[in-house]
Order: C-alpha cells, then sequence, then structure tokens
C-alpha cells in the first residue's frame, strides 16, 4: 500500500496579503506540477481569500487554515470556525500545534473538539502532536505521544480517524534548527502508527503521519527516504518559495 506524500507550509504569523500573493505567484512557478504529492499552503486566516481567489482547476496545491473553533458559529470574538474555513476553499486545517498548546493553553480536549469540528464541516484535521525536550529526556516520549492521540482522538469511530492526518513534531525540534534524527522519527511514527491500528485496527492503516520540525532542503532527501515518513510540516522553510518548492521537489523524487 502507497500512501501519497503530504507537503504542508505552516506559515505562521508570517505575510501581509500583499506577500502572501506575490508568494503563491512565485511558488507556482518554481513547484513541480507532478500529481505524486499533495502540496498544502496553511497561510494566516487573512489572506485565504485573496489565494483562493488566484486559484484555478490547475492549481496543484489545496489551502488549509492554522486552526479553528469547534462551534460552527457564534459568540466567540476573534475565532474562525469550520464553515469559513471551507468556504476559503480549505480542504485541511492544523489542530492542536504545539505553539496553539504551549502559547494558547490549548488542552488535548479542546483538539478532541476542534477534531470533531473539522470533520463534521469537511475539513481534513492535521493533529499536531510531540514531546518537549524535558519530557523526551525523562523517558516520556512516547506515553506523551500516545496520551495526545488517544485523548485528541477519543470517541472517534475508525472511519473518521482514517480521515486524519498526524504530524509528528518534537516541540524541541520546532524552529530550533535541531531536527530529530531519522532513527528519532521513524521510532516515534512506528509507535504512532502502531498506536493507531491497535486502537482502530486496520481501516486505519492509510493515515498520513508526518514529520515537523526544522525541516529543510538540508534533511528532506533523508527524512522521505524513510517509509514511515509520509511527509512533512514545515514552518520556517515554507516561507521562502523557492525553499519551499525545493523541498516539494525532493518528496517527488523520493514517490517516482
Ligand atoms: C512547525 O511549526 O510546524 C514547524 C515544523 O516549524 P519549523 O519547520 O520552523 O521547525
Amino acid at each position: 500500500m502507497m500512501r501519497t506524500r503530504l507537503i504542508a507550509g505552516n506559515w505562521k504569523m508570517h505575510k501581509t496579503v500583499a506577500e502572501a500573493v506575490e508568494f503563491v505567484n512565485d511558488f507556482r512557478q518554481a513547484m513541480p506540477s507532478s500529481t505524486a504529492i499533495d502540496i498544502l499552503l496553511a497561510p494566516p486566516f487573512v489572506s485565504l481569500f485573496a489565494i483562493h481567489q488566484t486559484m484555478t482547476a490547475n492549481d496543484r496545491f489545496t489551502l488549509a487554515g492554522q486552526n479553528l473553533h469547534w462551534e460552527k458559529e457564534g459568540a466567540f470574538t476573534g475565532e474562525i470556525s469550520g464553515p469559513m474555513l471551507k468556504a476559503l476553499g480549505c480542504t485541511f486545517v492544523l489542530v492542536g500545534h504545539s505553539e496553539r498548546r504551549q502559547l494558547f493553553g490549548e488542552s488535548n480536549a479542546d483538539v478532541n473538539n476542534k477534531v470533531n469540528a473539522a470533520l463534521e464541516h469537511g475539513l481534513g484535521p492535521i493533529v499536531c502532536i510531540g514531546e518537549t525536550l524535558e519530557e523526551r529526556d525523562a523517558g516520556k516520549t512516547q506515553a506523551i505521544v500516545k496520551d495526545q492521540l488517544l485523548k485528541g482522538l477519543s470517541g472517534l469511530s475508525a472511519e473518521k480517524v482514517s480521515k486524519i492526518t498526524i504530524a509528528y513534531e518534537p516541540v524541541w525540534a520546532i524552529g530550533t534548527g535541531r531536527a530529530a534524527t531519522i532513527e528519532q522519527a521513524e521510532e516515534v511514527h512506528t509507535f504512532i502508527r502502531a498506536t493507531l491500528t491497535s486502537e482502530w485496527g486496520r481501516e486505519v492503516q492509510d493515515v498520513r503521519i508526518l514529520y515537523g520540525g526544522s525541516v529543510g532542503p538540508q534533511n528532506a532527501e533523508a527524512l522521505f527516504g524513510c517509509a514511515e515518513i509520509d511527509g512533512a510540516l514545515i514552518g520556517k522553510a515554507c516561507l521562502d518559495p523557492a525553499t519551499f518548492a525545493k523541498i516539494c521537489s525532493l518528496a517527488v523524487s523520493a514517490s517516482t
């Protein structure tokens, strides 16, 4: 069985609308045209409309939100809902990114609510999990990752879990330039796959597990060479169109 690799760029809080449109125009020129991989851009909410306006059926990338609220509408000042993202052409949404968890207090219960809302509104949740350095040093990596997985996906049927993407992002590797080694990533990805299968069975065997944390052109080829790694969630290296396109091309090479 082959899972299509997914390369997702998380812009975080970067680029104005004009800069976002410029990025997309440049990226279109530089990106691989192959259908062998899926490519996702997750710009700030305020740029989704403008980017979506420029898109055509020929585009080989789709859009994702960086977050969503679990209610579809209501008195939630400053929040954005699943139907709003869907209406702007989003196909996926990040849920539980470590910055959301650490800086904005998101709990596994919040993640669970958001995953349910995303699925209800036809968005593929990309559920981010990963341990801190302190937890890794204390030998708790598997326990933390399992807890985040089981609580974040609590109560979901196998059919629903089969529509989810997992991003394993060790917190100590995000934005630090210190990526996990291939062996470290492979070990946790294998553990995540085993946990998913033991909880939900064979129906979830095609769930994609992405690696995130200081991925760049320098280590992408080696990461994509690993059968357990179904793609990458990329922060810093996705902000430059040529660099992000290069990583996408490396994923195509590993997939063809
Ligand atoms: C991220 O924030 O999801 C991420 C992986 O960031 P970076 O690539 O900058 O480490």
